[in-house]
């Protein structure tokens, strides 16, 4: 389905790049481009896909005259070269922010061999790490983010095992901000998750296991037997689901799943 010129069925892209590099969320635009040329042409606003450099425009969100159908503020691709911007139909044709080539956004799950590491995703990580967290959190159903607004355990473990799987070593064409909190809870290990806080959903769903009815304390989980959370692909070719489970003693529970793909 195509609306004044844009491809709207795309997956939901929240984040632009700058021509000089840098990736920042769409709220962010007006502050960081001042609506410069070429970035405000015609009260519209253009930038950079972060993961294939092709243009972009920004749909929707007040003072823009392209309304979006769904009343969602989000970037997407576009169908003709900006002025000023670069426009490469072959890489966002590619781009698993494109939907012209149906499931293109499962390649984001992909292990490569041997890749350096990817300097924009870590640069992204520490800049965005309490909003990545808070994510992550929201993914995993225990708190990403402590009252103070600092990463929790739970989360700093995810981190460290993502990187210590060679989570930063990704293709450019894998650097998608919108899926980096699912990179990260889908390439860590198994992780303790002694002393999190989970979700009230998931503290309902735990307790209605026999093994773990005691393992709640006050607001944390704290079971009195070796538990570990993993996350796990529904299926490593063509994932749809990404499935967050509990692992204790010889046991296993699921404790929910969540879409693969960034709605
Ligand atoms: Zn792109």
């Amino acid at each position: 389905m195509k609306l004044d010129g844009l491809f709207i069925e795309e997956i939901v892209m929240k984040y632009f790049k700058l021509i000089d590099g840098g990736t920042y969320h769409i709220d962010e635009f007006e502050e960081k481009t001042n609506k410069n040329i070429p970035y405000y042409q015609n009260s519209k606003r253009y930038a950079l896909c972060p993961t294939c450099g092709s243009s972009i425009q920004l749909i929707g969100g007040e003072n823009n005259n392209t309304q979006s159908r769904t009343g969602k503020y989000y970037a997407a691709h576009t169908r003709n070269p900006i002025e000023g911007l670069f426009y490469d139909i072959e890489r966002r044709n590619k781009c698993p922010n494109y939907e012209g080539n149906q499931n293109n956004w499962q390649g984001i799950y992909q292990r490569g061999e041997g890749l350096p590491e990817n300097e924009e995703l870590s640069i992204f990580i520490n800049e965005n790490q309490s909003d990545i967290a808070k994510k992550v959190g929201d993914l995993i159903g225990f708190n990403g983010l402590k009252s103070d607004g600092t990463p929790t355990a739970i989360f700093d473990k995810m981190l460290e095992s993502f990187i210590r799987n060679g989570g930063l070593c990704i293709l450019p064409e894998q650097f998608v901000p919108d899926y980096i909190p699912r990179m990260i809870i889908e390439r860590a290990e198994p992780v303790s998750c002694w002393g999190a806080t989970p979700y009230e959903e998931i503290r309902n769903r735990i307790q209605q296991n026999p093994n773990l009815q005691e393992s709640i304390e006050g607001v944390q989980f704290k079971p009195n037997i070796r538990t570990e959370l993993v996350c796990v692909l529904n299926n490593v070719e063509n994932p749809t689901q990404i499935i967050i489970r509990l692992l204790f003693g010889q046991d296993e529970l699921d404790l929910k799943t969540v879409n693969a793909r960034v709605q």
